[in-house]
């Protein structure tokens, strides 16, 4: 422990981590900043990154299908279940479903 810096019990930091808490809650139970907690949780993942895992974050995620246009060749996405009418650089016509992606909003 580096006499330093503020002590905070990693055991229980872990627990809270581990219920999901909100780094900024549990920063505010500790009295000390989120920034500190952040590096505090990374300090602690590199020596064991089992124990402390990376957080999904609760963000709202949609569907994007990627299309690939045969014109241009370049790929656009559009919104899960909304067919695309034309490609957006050249405006062709001529495109073909690659795939799908998550992505957070
Ligand atoms: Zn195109």
């Amino acid at each position: 422990m580096r006499d330093n810096e503020i002590s905070v019990d990693i055991e229980k930091l872990h627990q809270l981590f581990m219920s999901g808490e909100k780094l900024s809650v549990i920063a505010y139970k500790f009295q000390v900043s989120e920034g500190y907690i952040q590096r505090l949780i990374s300090n602690e993942r590199k020596q064991n990154p089992d124990k402390w895992p990376k957080r999904k974050k609760k963000k709202q995620t949609m569907e994007i299908d990627i299309y690939s246009c045969e014109e241009c060749g370049r790929a656009f996405g559009v919104e899960e279940c909304e067919d695309p009418k034309v490609c957006p650089c050249c405006e062709s016509e001529l495109w073909e479903y690659s795939h799908s992606v998550k992505i957070t909003i």
